[in-house]
């Protein structure tokens, strides 16, 4: 089954928060690639145990993509763009997970920081009710 549950337990890494008290109003591009966004990168990534938060593929801070579950690229969730909690490592294939996402996101779907994500997708699988055009990795079941 795909979708694991992820249990943030680690505090945000101590130069990400210094890095956004200084650079208050920045966007996404402007921490990309810095010292701070490869330890953010680190420090996700081993939170979930060098596995992909959507497949659960091997993942590597090297080979791997800072997924924002609520996208940054919708108003409505820049306000989360730095948010740690809501953000997740994932596999860094152009057509799959993080990157597939893009801007998709429902409040209604399975994410994998709900503790019930592998039974609720068993169930919307089941039932069909689960979208699948958007992520189809989500929705393959073993
Ligand atoms: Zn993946």
């Amino acid at each position: 089954m795909f979708v694991k549950h992820i249990c943030k337990k680690i505090t945000e890494p101590e130069n990400f928060s210094r890095w956004k008290k200084r650079n208050k109003g920045a966007g996404w591009g402007g921490f990309f690639k810095t010292s701070e966004h490869g330890e953010l990168r680190k420090c996700l990534v081993e939170e979930q145990l060098e596995m992909c938060c959507y497949c659960e593929v091997m993942i590597s801070p090297e080979d791997s993509h800072i997924e924002h579950l609520r996208p940054k690229g919708i108003p409505l969730y820049r306000k989360d763009m730095f948010l740690y909690e809501n953000l997740l490592a994932s596999c860094n294939k152009k057509d799959s997970c993080g990157r597939l996402k893009g801007r998709w996101y429902e409040a209604e779907m399975v994410s994998p920081l709900d503790e019930n994500c592998e039974k609720r997708l068993t169930e919307k699988a089941l039932s069909g009710t689960e979208r699948c055009t958007h992520i189809p990795t989500l929705l393959i079941i073993n």
